[in-house]
């Protein structure tokens, strides 16, 4: 197996052998681009851990490069220098390891000395290999390198220090280097840094990092030299021109050191205008190779410009929409390229509020950017009062040293989470991510006292109702008001959700269970509301008291009552709703109860007969107890009224506005075709009460039975709604509001679980379980519709996964709604293209 290929040899190792780096180095020098030659070492020798045949395979390489730069390696007449650096198949910044100037030793620094006519670039070379050497190769800290006056007296330094800290002389062979130094780069791929690093991302630690040899180029040769680093376009707001920052007379890293500070790449237009335009052009050329943005590494010696890398550049997601719609309209992409480079999750950068960029603010802290968008609100330091104070009217942050389950009615009202402990997967996060909240986790700058309601940041006091603002986004945390502003619209991203809704198969719905929301999901795009819960309906403060006489009453006449007052209140919920989407679909589900919480406490309550009531419906397990269809067909007036109320609404707006709705009728948690029956007659019976027709009938499928059963479930339905939610809890046995935060993080840190499977469906379990429904199901019924309303269906590797069950929509909270329709055209060009190397007939 060949373990070497020179960057102008045309081979297909691709990036996995060659690394990013040097496949970026053949690439541009292929493409007759200015860069220093060189060679590359595959990954696989670093897999192999030093083949035999390694370095009898450099050797001849070295000859050749010998040969085309007419430079010979520790020849101090017409010495080649050169460059060993690192750089694995996936970008891993600045964890792994790089030596420059190698083939220097103090004889031939000297003949460079006379031969450049400076002392003092000869020997700064020189002490730059002793440091970078002695740390790479003998593991000498950084610290021990002090420089002295001038280059000289610190290169000779070094050479002391190399000798006291590795107990042998700076190797003087540059042969001996050059092995050392391939080690020493290999090494570095297992560094413990690189190791944590690769964990962190998710990169395999198998895949090992290639080494490149290159020759060098003097960036700290003179004033006519310098070293630098741009982008081909600003990778804030992806507007063209070269964006970056040179320094003369440095190399490599100086320009990150911060020792000196760097000039604007722009300024090299006065200072450097021949190597300025040929830089413009490469990097023009790069992005139009690559047609993708640009990161490159360049430098000048004596006013020639070399290129000595590139890479796609990291950028916003302002900037990636501005990059793919420019790229478009130059013929670079085509549209469906376009949409399939945009991260969907990079998207939330775009959906909310953020820090007015003009405010003046004081950071107090940054913690994790655990749930994006900013806040501002009172400081509120337990969940009763977070949730007595946002009755009141308040807007609050919930500051807690990290949240739990019974903190949940807490976080409902807040307006954002602010914990000093935990993680990213932490129950403060968690849960802030599902609701759409900021949350600011892990602030270890932040101490919390709940006992005595207060809290501080290094000496800033916070008391309850002291203003805090955190930006989510970002971690940062500001002790005080700071202004907010809305998300702008971006036309970029209108552009590209346009170019996204032609290519998808799926359909976008959005839980909404209120006129405000159907508002918004309707301009974020959604086509219809695939989940309208009726719960918070039954919660709204006019209605509870109604609710509770409801569920306590004594006997029929008393529940009748109660409904027929909640009759109307619910007929103008549905209304508006209806009103709002037009004649979009709209899915209502019939009331999901978790009883205890429409109920008051029993010390609450003063009456015996009530309290008994109280006892007699309090459930060791609610969310196993009398939830779903169980309540509706044990009380079906519940149901009816319900019923009344949406087909009433329905026939109203219509009469009122001309369009008719499109209504759909959910009933959760079935279970058996027994119950799916009886509840379909209940419906049609009550439909047809109020003279009703051309409503839908559906049923979640939310439990293991539902889905096993499916093919007799589908013969009694119009459409099935996977509620994976619900479907994930009972499936796993997980009950969310005990795992998260607890031993579901537990579960995530110590990699039992890759992923939260609340936040991205556990496919091969959950998944499974829809797979056998989806067929079950669409064999007794081909005309059933069928789509997904958990928060899966915001999530871009479960879309993925329903686009692959042939699910006809997803439905997602109104924020989402950009993600998920970019994440379904996604899946739908990926599902394409899979079946594309299907051969024709086959
Ligand atoms: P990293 O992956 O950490 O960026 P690099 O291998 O790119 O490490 O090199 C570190 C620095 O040294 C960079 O600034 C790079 O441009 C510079 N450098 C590497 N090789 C050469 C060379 N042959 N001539 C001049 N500068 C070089
Ligand atoms: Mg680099
Ligand atoms: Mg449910």
């Amino acid at each position: 197996m060949r373990l070497v290929y020179d960057f102008d040899e045309r081979c297909d190792a691709g990036r996995a052998l060659l690394g990013g780096k040097g496949l970026g180095l053949a690439e541009m020098t292929q493409l007759g681009l200015p860069v220093p030659k060189g060679f590359t070492i595959t990954t696989a020798a670093c897999r192999a851990e030093w083949p035999p045949a390694l370095l009898e395979e450099v050797d001849l390489h070295l000859t050749r490069l010998e040969a085309l730069t007419g430079k010979r390696f520790g020849d101090p007449s017409r010495p080649l220098l050169i460059s060993v650096r690192s750089g694995g198949p996936v970008s891993m910044p600045g964890m792994m390891e790089t030596v420059l100037n190698l083939g220097l030793n103090r004889s031939i620094a000297e003949a460079l000395a006379l031969a450049t006519g400076s002392v003092d670039f000869a020997f700064d070379a020189y002490r730059r290999l002793i440091q970078m050497y002695g740390e790479v190769v003998a593991g000498i800290e950084p610290g021990a390198f002090v420089p002295a006056e001038s280059p000289l007296a610190t290169a000779h330094a070094f050479e002391q220090v190399y000798l006291e800290h590795a107990g042998v002389p700076f190797p003087d062979d540059p042969r001996h280097q050059l092995a050392a130094a391939i080690r020493g780069v290999f090494a570095s791929w297992n560094a413990p840094r690189a190791a944590v690093y690769r964990r962190q991302y998710g990169i395999s630690d198998t895949l090992g990092t290639a080494v490149n040899v290159v020759e060098m180029v003097f960036g700290n040769r003179d004033d006519r030299s310098a070293t630098g680093v741009c982008f081909s376009r600003n990778p804030a707001t992806g507007e063209p021109g070269l964006y970056g920052e040179f320094l003369v007379r440095a190399q490599g890293e100086d320009i990150v050191a911060g020792s000196r500070t760097p000039q604007p790449v722009a300024a090299m237009a006065d200072t450097f205008p021949v190597a300025y335009t040929a830089l413009e052009t490469a990097v023009g050329e790069l992005e139009r190779h690559y047609r993708d943005m640009q990161d490159v590494e360049f430098t000048i010696e004596q006013d020639r410009l070399f290129l000595l890398q590139t890479r796609s550049a990291k950028r916003t997601a302002a900037a990636a929409l501005r990059c793919a719609v420019a790229f478009v309209d130059d013929g670079l992409l085509d549209r469906t390229e376009a949409v399939r480079r945009i991260d969907p999750s990079s998207l939330d950068q775009l959906l909310h509020p953020t820090f007015d960029p003009g405010a003046r603010v004081r950071i107090a802290a940054v913690g994790l950017a655990a749930s994006p968008g900013a806040a501002s609100g009172a400081a509120v330091f337990d969940a009763d009062r977070a949730a007595a104070r946002a009755a009141a009217g308040d807007a609050v942050i919930l500051v807690r040293p990290e949240t739990t389950a019974d903190d949940i009615h807490g976080l409902i009202p807040a307006g954002g989470v602010l914990t000093a402990r935990g993680g990213m997967t932490s129950h403060a996060a968690v849960v802030a991510r599902g609701m759409g909240k900021p949350c600011v986790a892990g602030c270890a700058a932040l101490q919390v006292d709940p006992s005595t309601r207060t809290a501080q940041i290094g000496d800033v006091p916070i008391a309850e109702g002291d203003l805090v603002t955190i930006d989510g986004t970002t971690g940062r945390v500001v002790v005080g008001a700071v202004d907010l502003v809305d998300p702008v619209p971006n036309a970029d991203l209108e552009l590209v959700l346009e170019w996204a809704d032609d290519l998808r198969r799926l359909s976008v719905y959005a839980n909404a269970d209120t006129p405000l929301d159907a508002e918004r999901a309707r301009a974020r795009g959604a086509e219809g509301i695939g989940l309208c819960r009726t719960e918070h309906m039954f919660m709204a403060a006019d209605r509870l008291p109604l609710v509770r006489q409801m569920i306590l009453a004594d006997g029929d006449e008393a529940r009748a009552a109660a409904l027929a007052e909640l009759l109307p209140l619910q007929q103008a919920d549905f209304e508006a709703i209806f009103a709002a989407m037009d004649e979009l679909p709209v899915t209502v589900r019939l009331l999901d109860p978790p009883l205890h919480e429409f109920l008051p406490a029993p010390d609450e309550v003063e009456d015996d007969r009530t309290r008994e009531r109280i006892a007699q419906l309090r459930e060791a397990n609610p969310m196993l107890g009398t939830r779903g269809c169980r309540l509706g067909l044990q009380w079906p007036e519940i149901y009816e009224m319900q019923i009344r109320a949406i087909v009433r609404a329905a026939s109203a707006v219509a009469a009122r506005t001309g369009v008719t709705p499109t209504v759909e009728i959910m009933h959760p948690l079935v279970a058996f075709e027994s119950e799916l029956v009886r509840l379909r007659e209940l419906t049609a019976r009550t439909a047809a009460e109020e003279r009703a027709t051309g409503y839908a009938f559906g049923t979640m499928i939310e439990l293991p039975r539902a889905a096993l059963r499916a093919g007799e479930l589908a013969r009694h339905a119009d459409f099935f709604s996977f509620g994976t939610n619900d479907l994930t809890q009972t499936t796993l046995g997980f009950s969310r509001d005990d795992a998260q935060g607890r031993f579901l993080t537990y579960y995530l840190e110590h990699g039992i679980l890759p992923s939260d499977p609340f936040a991205t469906l556990d496919t091969v379990g959950v998944g499974e379980l829809m797979r056998l429904a989806v067929e079950r199901a669409c064999a007794e019924n081909p005309h059933l519709r069928i789509g997904i309303c958990g928060e899966h269906g915001g999530d871009p590797a479960s879309i993925a996964f329903c686009e692959e069950l042939g699910l006809d929509y997803v439905s997602c909270s109104p924020f989402r709604l950009p993600v998920a329709r970019l994440a379904a055209a996604q899946a739908a060009v990926a599902h394409d293209d899979t079946s594309a190397y299907v051969p024709a007939g086959g």
